[in-house]
């Protein structure tokens, strides 16, 4: 008998066979731990869950879930690669250099910047991938309130 699975992870494997890729049992205990993770992860965070499969088996799927576009990859200020889920097409991240956390910035603006500069150097564009370091909102209003207290 198959393992029970929560609907998010139903979701992500259900997208896979749409695509053509069978949801086997290696990919239903990845698409489970991926769905159960509040926050970006990284490829061993995923590794420590599923001590079962092997690191190689974790990083083909993972790729096929970005390449899928249901994952996206995350790279933190300190160089660090991590994932998270994605329900959308392009996009980018503002990402807080304090608590760590990730919001998804829509709408991008830079695509025909690009195209204009990278003309200029007779280069054909094929793609972008930008994040935006910063602090966020809860964090800078932690800062305001420590501050004013210490007025
Ligand atoms: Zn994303
Ligand atoms: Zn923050
Ligand atoms: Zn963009």
């Amino acid at each position: 008998m198959r393992k029970r699975i929560n609907a998010l992870a139903e979701q992500l494997l259900d997208t896979l066979e749409q695509k053509g890729y069978r949801s086997t049992e290696p990919r239903r205990a990845m698409a489970q731990v991926i769905a159960n993770q509040d926050k970006h992860f990284t490829a061993e965070d995923l590794r420590k869950q599923l001590p079962s499969l092997g690191r190689a088996t974790i990083f083909r799927s993972l790729k096929l879930l970005v390449e899928t576009g249901m994952v996206c990859r995350v790279l933190l200020e300190d160089g660090d690669l991590h994932y998270q889920l994605s329900h959308r097409g392009h996009h980018h991240h503002l990402l807080c250099v304090e608590c760590g956390s990730s919001q998804d910035l829509l709408g991008c603006d830079i695509e025909d910047l690009l195209q204009q500069t990278s003309a200029r150097h007779g280069f054909e564009l094929s793609g972008h991938w930008l994040e935006v370091y910063g602090r966020c909102n809860a964090c800078r209003n932690v800062e305001q309130t420590v501050e004013l207290a210490n007025a």
